[in-house]
């Protein structure tokens, strides 16, 4: 891979890159893997369900040595570090870190305790932590890699009933601006994506929670979550992967630090 901005055939975006994948056992990871593998990249799925990740391995049809399932819980440190170490055993390289796993809770902030902020941070905030750690040097030290974090429209502004997964995700934006600070001078760019609202189970989690603090019905909520989307829809996961591909692709090799919206217009009114 050269780090040139050459626009490549599309098809080709990704061939001979490696990357890692986290949360691609559903959702906006699960689309990620599918989008990454139709640019010709070698997937790694991560996730901690191993049944979900060898049918979404199954699903992309790809030869065998082009993925890997790789059961993984990225609050656990030292099996992240195992993680990229066995993914540069196998493949020699890790060329694109995609930081997706992510968890979602509905809680006014009197009601949050503590062990749930605790939680939300663990997972949103230190297992990408863990894995820009783990990853980060053997990239800088071959002179080139992509990191894309999946923040939040979340983590640039305010919400009600969510305080701690909106800290989490301005953890994630402020720590992407950070790291690619330090890393901009080695080859290693650092961008997030900052989804709005993306019809997978998170969405029905975020229904749920919000109807059980409110007592309205989900359907109500979405109505009313919608009534901030200009575009008046719920975006799908294959959009916020075709962000991906472009981030985790040498075409973006001139952009860092960046934290994208992808939301319908949700940031204009
Ligand atoms: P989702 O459908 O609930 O999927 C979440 C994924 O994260 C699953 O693959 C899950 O797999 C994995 N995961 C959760 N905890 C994990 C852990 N400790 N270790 C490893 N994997 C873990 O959610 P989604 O909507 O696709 O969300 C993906 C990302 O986008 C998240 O970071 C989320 O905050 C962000 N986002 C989503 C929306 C939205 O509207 N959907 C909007 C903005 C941002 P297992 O259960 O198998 O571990």
């Amino acid at each position: 891979m050269t780090e040139s901005n050459t626009i490549r055939p599309s098809g080709s975006r990704l061939a001979n890159h490696v990357t890692l994948i986290t949360g691609a056992s559903r959702g906006i990871g699960r689309a990620i893997a599918q989008a990454y593998a139709a640019e010709g990249a070698t997937v790694c799925l991560a996730a901690t369900n191993r049944e979900m990740l060898a049918e979404v391995q199954a699903s992309l049809e790809l030869p065998p040595e082009r993925s890997i399932v790789m059961p993984l819980d990225v609050t656990d440190r030292a099996a992240c570090f195992a993680a990229v170490e066995a993914i540069e055993a196998r493949f020699g390289r890790l060329d694109v870190l995609v930081n997706n796993a992510g968890i979602y809770q509905s809680k006014t902030f009197l009601d949050y305790a503590p062990e749930d902020f605790q939680r939300l941070l663990d997972v949103n905030l230190f297992g990408v932590i863990n894995l820009m750690q783990a990853a980060l040097p053997r990239m800088q030290s071959r002179g080139r890699g992509r990191i894309v974090n999946i923040a939040s429209t979340a983590g640039k502004w305010g919400s009600r009933n969510q305080s701690a997964y909106n800290v989490s995700k301005h953890a994630v934006v402020g720590l992407t601006r950070c790291v690619a600070l330090e890393a901009a001078a080695t080859g290693v760019t650092v961008n997030a994506i900052c989804p709005g609202f993306i019809q997978t189970d998170m969405v029905e989690n975020l229904k749920r929670g919000y109807a059980a603090i409110g007592g309205a019905d989900g359907d109500a909520v979405v109505k009313a979550a919608l009534a901030r989307v200009p575009m008046n829809r719920v975006l799908e996961p294959s959009e916020v992967a075709a962000l991906a591909v472009y981030l985790g692709s040498p075409e973006s090799a001139g952009m860092t630090g960046q934290s994208l919206l992808i939301d319908g217009g949700m940031l204009l009114c």
